[in-house]
C-alpha cells in the first residue's frame, strides 16, 4: 500500500452481516483505527452530557446532527481508519463523504452482499438462555428439547431485535437506504460476498482491499 495514502474504509451491511466481525478483522490486519459509531453515541450518552439530558429526558431522538458532532469530536482526519455504523442517512452518506474529502482521504466502501432470505432464517431463529446466555438456533444448532436450555433448562427466550417482525423492519430500513449509499459512493465501491463463511470473507475483503490500493 502506498504510504503516502490516507485510506478510509466504510464499512456497510445489514444488520446480522457480520460487518462488526469483520470491521474488528480489518483493524487487526491493517493496524487501522475503527471508528465504531454505536461505542461513539454509548459514550456520548453517559449521564451529565447534553445529549444524555435530550435522549433520556426530553425523549429527543439522535439525529444527523448528533452524528455529526459525535464525528467531529473523535475523528482526528490523520489516521487510516475503518468507519463502522455510519453512514445511515443520505445526508450523513454526503456528510461525511464531504468531510473524508476535506481530509484527502481515499474513499472504500466495502458492501458485505449476504442474501436476505438466508439472513432473516438465520437471525430470526436465533434463541438465548437468559441465565447462561448460551446461544442457539433452531434451523442450525437447536437445543436437545426444544425451547429449553441443554445446561440448565432454562426456558429459551429470543432479543427483541431477532424477532420476525423487528428483524424485517430492521431489514427494509437497511435496504432502502443502502441504494442512496452506495450511489453516493458510486466509484468507490467494493463487493464482498458476506454469503461465504467468515474467515474466507475476511480474506476476501482483505485482498480486495489491498489489490485496489
Ligand atoms: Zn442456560
Amino acid at each position: 500500500m502506498n504510504k503516502q495514502k490516507k485510506l478510509a474504509i466504510i464499512m456497510l451491511g445489514a444488520p446480522g452481516s457480520g460487518k462488526g466481525t469483520q470491521s474488528e478483522y480489518l483493524e487487526k490486519n491493517t493496524g487501522f483505527q475503527r471508528f465504531v459509531m454505536s461505542d461513539l453515541i454509548k459514550k456520548e450518552l453517559t449521564p451529565g452530557t447534553e445529549l444524555y439530558d435530550r435522549v433520556f429526558k426530553e425523549g429527543i431522538l439522535v439525529d444527523d446532527k448528533d452524528i455529526f458532532e459525535i464525528t467531529r469530536k473523535n475523528f482526528d482526519g490523520k489516521s487510516n481508519i475503518i468507519i463502522d455504523g455510519l453512514p445511515r442517512t443520505l445526508d450523513q452518506a454526503y456528510w461525511l463523504y464531504g468531510v473524508l474529502m476535506n481530509h484527502h482521504y481515499e474513499i472504500e466502501l466495502v458492501f458485505l452482499n449476504v442474501d436476505e432470505k438466508k439472513l432473516i432464517d438465520r437471525i430470526t431463529h436465533r434463541y438465548y438462555c437468559p441465565k447462561c446466555h448460551r446461544g442457539y438456533n433452531t434451523l442450525v444448532l437447536p437445543s436437545k428439547v426444544a425451547g429449553k436450555c441443554d445446561d440448565d433448562n432454562e426456558t429459551l427466550i429470543q432479543r427483541e431485535d431477532d424477532t420476525k417482525e423487528v428483524f424485517t423492519e430492521r431489514l427494509k430500513t437497511f435496504d432502502e437506504v443502502k441504494e442512496v449509499i452506495l450511489d453516493v459512493y458510486k466509484g468507490d465501491v467494493t463487493e464482498v460476498n458476506g454469503d461465504q463463511d467468515i474467515l474466507k470473507v475476511s480474506q476476501d475483503l482483505m485482498s480486495k482491499i489491498i489489490m485496489r490500493n
